[in-house]
């Protein structure tokens, strides 16, 4: 129980203790679920997003701006910029940033993938919305310098301190950061 996100010590043993006390039958239909769960969520094959179909709901909207492509980190930063609904565009997960001291580079990422779909889709613009820590910034510009030959390359104005990350920014201050992005150098 304590390998769920959020569910330290004493969580897990109330929960251990819950699940004692039910009858055999509800954790095996609880058990069933978890692992319908896990075979239903998998990843667009367009831009990575988490989705229960082979191509994402953003991605098959036709009301979304082709043109337009934001880069984030996890499926949670894209689900922070839907709250903003100041996006139109379409998105890439990466799937973490660079980092060589977790083992991390780029092949890890879904980098490839991007530069692939941006060199044959040729948007208008790529936004990058990475947080700046670190590992962020040589993301960002690991990127930046990829995806440059072939379209416009952006970057949002954070008005985060380091490190922070996008699904803890509030809706406003995330909608702002998107309309103050700037032309990578
Ligand atoms: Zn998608």
């Amino acid at each position: 129980m304590q390998r769920l996100p959020g569910v330290g010590p004493k969580t897990a043993q109330r929960l251990a203790l819950h699940i004692i006390k039910r009858p055999e039958a509800e954790i095996e239909a609880l058990a069933k679920a978890l692992v319908e769960a896990k075979k239903q969520v998998g990843l667009c094959q367009v831009c990575f997003h988490l989705s229960s179909e082979p191509v994402c709901e953003i991605c098959r909207n036709p009301n979304r701006d082709n043109g337009v492509i934001c880069v984030v980190v996890d499926s949670r930063d894209v689900i922070a910029l839907e709250k903003t609904r100041e996006y139109k565009g379409k998105y890439h997960v990466l799937g973490g940033v660079i980092s060589p001291i977790d083992g991390i580079g780029p092949e890890q990422l879904t980098i490839q993938a991007l530069v692939r779909r941006v060199s044959q889709q040729q948007p208008r613009e790529v936004i990058l919305a990475i947080s700046p820590s670190v590992e962020g910034e040589t993301t960002t510009l690991y990127v930046g310098q990829l995806l440059k030959p072939f379209t416009k390359v952006t970057r949002i104005a954070f008005g985060l301190p380091v490190g922070g990350d996008l699904e803890y920014a509030d809706e406003v201050t995330l909608a702002r950061a998107l309309e103050g992005r700037r032309e990578l150098e």
